[in-house]
């Protein structure tokens, strides 16, 4: 296990809004804390409190981008919209989630979620991709066209955007033919 993830020590928990950080090393997730922590605190006599919001979301998009080098897509998004709900507008958030929604099929939840994406930047190369290929992906050759375009106007050399462009372009001449 990679030493970033949270764990709680008296459960196994690794999921939790907050952890708690005892100085003998120990950790708690919250519902252990309320269980026993009052009584582990009087035996170990000092804590340090909650780890900050920084160091929560850092460990969510961590724990976010494990999960989905795992091929646990799922469990994934979980991670990335506990930060949402800290973070509405959390780009890579935003752009993680679409990503494992791809690897899930679906491409309509990608779509939005990168619509959310590019309407706070409207040139995310990440949400303007994972856009491109769900539209593909339902066979909306044209509309993906326009965001190879888009892509290739922020950086002409972008190799996925130009073979999606040639996938997009033959299916649209085969669609007219
Ligand atoms: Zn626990």
């Amino acid at each position: 296990m990679s030493k970033w993830l949270d764990k709680c020590n008296n459960c196994n928990s690794e999921d939790s809004s907050d952890f708690w950080d005892y100085k003998d090393g120990t950790v708690l997730c919250d519902k252990c804390q309320k269980a026993i922590g009052e009584q582990w605190e009087k035996e170990h006599s000092y804590y340090k409190p909650l780890i900050n919001q920084k160091t929560i979301l850092t460990n969510l998009h961590n724990k976010g981008c494990v999960l989905i080098n795992s091929n646990k897509f799922d469990k994934a998004i979980k991670n990335f919209d506990k930060i949402l709900s800290i973070e509405p507008k959390n780009l890579s958030a935003l752009v993680n989630k679409s990503f494992a929604l791809i690897k899930l099929n679906k491409y309509a939840e990608t779509i939005d979620l990168c619509n959310k994406a590019l309407s706070i930047d409207s040139n995310n190369l990440g949400a303007l991709h994972n856009k491109s290929y769900a539209l593909s992906s339902l066979s909306k050759f044209d509309e993906a066209l326009k965001i190879y375009n888009k892509i290739l106007s922020i950086n002409p050399k972008n190799t996925d955007a130009i073979s999606g462009k040639k996938i997009a372009l033959d299916n649209l001449n085969k669609k007219t033919q």
